[in-house]
C-alpha cells in the first residue's frame, strides 16, 4: 500500500488532530523546580505525571523486540490498540471491519461500541485461513481486517506467506494479532511493519511474558500509524508503576525457559488427550492452550469445574460448538486434568 492510501484510510478528524502537548512535551530539558504541571510539590512517591512517550520502557521493548521505538505502540493491553485501530480508521455508522470467525470476542465488542459494523468471515476447514472470503467480504468502506494468529480459540497459527499476501493485496488495514507468537514456530510478522504501511502487528505482555496483571500491549506499525495511534491515546495511558514495574520484570524475566516448558507440556497434552474416548477432536495449537472437541462439552466442564479446574466452555461459539479450551498450565495441574479426564472416561463408560 502507498503512504498516500494509507493517508486516505485516516479518519479525517483524526488526521486533523491536533494532540494534546503535556506539561513534559513543552518542557523535556534537565530536571528543575517543577512548577509546570499543577502536580504535588511533596515527593511521597508518585507525586509527578508519568513519560507519556514511556522513553525507557519503549527502548527496552525495542531491544527485546528489534523494532525501532518509533515504529512502536505501548496500550493497556492489546486491547487498548484494537480500540484505537476503530477509532482512527472507521468512521460509526460508515465503515466497516472485517473479521474472522471464531476469533477474539474484543475485535467485535470494541466495533459495537465505536458503532462500526462487523463482517465475519468464516474460517475455513480445520480452521484455515479464508483467504478468498476475506476477499469477497471487503468493499470500498472496508478500513480494517483483524486477523488473529495464532488464532484463539482455535490456537493455529496460519502461515506467515498467507498472512503477509493479504496484507499486500488488501486496500484496508490489515491486524494480525500475535498475542500467541511466542508458543508459534510460524514466526513474528512485526518486521514486515517496516515495510508494509498497513500493517499492524499486537503482541502482549500478557501471555507468554506472564504479566497480564500489569495491563502492557505493543503494536508495531509503520511510523505514521504508530505516531497517530500516540495522538489519539489518553496522554498518560502507563501509569508510573506499570513503566518502572515492566521494566523491572522485563529484565529479570524467565519467559524463554517457560516458553520451553509450556510448549514441552502442551506437547504432552496433545498427546494424552486423544486416547480419551470421550474425545473427538485435539486441535493443533501453536499457542498455550489447547481446543478440543468433546462428546458432551456442558458436562465434561461440569466435571472439571467440580474437581477444581476450571477451563473456557466454547460449546456456544458459533463455530466452535462441543468445544472446551484449556490452558496449558503447570505440570502438576496437567497432570490433575488428566487424572480428572481420566474419571471422567471411567464415569462415562460404566453408564448404563
Ligand atoms: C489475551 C488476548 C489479548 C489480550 O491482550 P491484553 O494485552 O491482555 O489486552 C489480545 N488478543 C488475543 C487474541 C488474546 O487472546
Amino acid at each position: 500500500m502507498t503512504i498516500e492510501r494509507l493517508e486516505e484510510l485516516v479518519r479525517p478528524n483524526i488526521r486533523a488532530l491536533a494532540p494534546y502537548s503535556t506539561a513534559r512535551d513543552e518542557y523535556a530539558g534537565q530536571p528543575g523546580i517543577f512548577l509546570d504541571a499543577n502536580e504535588s510539590p511533596y515527593p511521597e512517591g508518585w507525586n509527578r505525571y508519568p513519560d507519556p512517550h514511556q522513553k525507557a520502557l519503549k527502548a527496552e521493548v525495542s531491544r527485546i523486540k528489534g523494532l525501532p521505538a518509533e515504529n512502536i505502540f505501548l496500550g493497556n493491553g492489546s486491547d487498548e490498540a484494537i480500540d484505537l485501530v476503530f477509532r482512527i480508521f472507521c468512521t460509526p455508522e460508515r465503515d466497516n471491519a472485517v473479521i474472522i470467525s471464531p476469533s477474539y470476542g474484543m475485535y467485535g465488542i470494541c466495533a459495537a461500541i465505536n458503532g462500526v459494523e462487523v463482517r465475519p468471515v468464516p474460517l475455513g476447514k480445520g480452521y484455515s485461513l479464508p483467504v478468498e472470503g476475506i476477499r469477497a467480504a471487503c468493499d470500498p468502506s472496508t478500513k480494517v481486517v483483524f486477523l488473529c494468529s495464532p488464532n484463539n480459540p482455535s490456537g493455529n497459527a496460519f502461515s506467515r506467506s498467507s498472512l503477509l499476501e493479504l496484507v499486500r493485496s488488501t486496500d484496508a488495514i490489515v491486524v494480525v494479532d500475535e498475542a500467541y507468537a511466542d508458543f508459534s514456530s510460524e514466526g513474528s510478522l512485526r518486521s514486515e511493519v517496516l515495510s508494509e504501511p498497513n500493517l499492524i502487528v499486537l503482541q502482549t505482555f500478557s501471555k507468554a511474558w506472564g504479566m497480564a496483571a500489569l495491563r502492557l500491549g505493543m503494536a508495531f506499525a509503520c511510523k505514521r500509524i504508530a505516531a497517530l495511534m500516540a495522538n489519539v491515546k489518553y496522554p498518560y495511558n502507563i501509569s508510573e508503576a506499570v513503566q518502572r514495574q515492566a521494566i523491572e520484570c522485563l529484565r529479570k524475566s524467565k519467559v524463554e525457559s517457560h516458553i520451553r516448558e509450556i510448549i514441552s507440556e502442551r506437547g504432552r497434552l496433545a498427546g494424552k488427550l486423544p486416547r480419551f474416548s470421550f474425545i473427538r477432536e485435539v486441535f493443533r495449537s501453536d499457542a498455550n492452550f489447547i481446543l478440543v472437541r468433546v462428546d458432551d462439552a456442558d458436562s465434561l466442564y461440569d466435571k472439571l469445574l467440580a474437581d477444581g479446574i476450571i477451563v473456557r466452555n466454547r460449546n456456544r461459539v458459533e463455530g466452535c460448538r462441543g468445544c472446551l479450551r484449556i490452558t496449558v498450565g503447570l505440570p502438576e495441574e496437567n497432570e490433575r486434568l488428566l487424572k480428572s479426564l481420566s474419571e471422567y472416561e471411567k464415569g462415562t463408560l460404566h453408564r448404563p
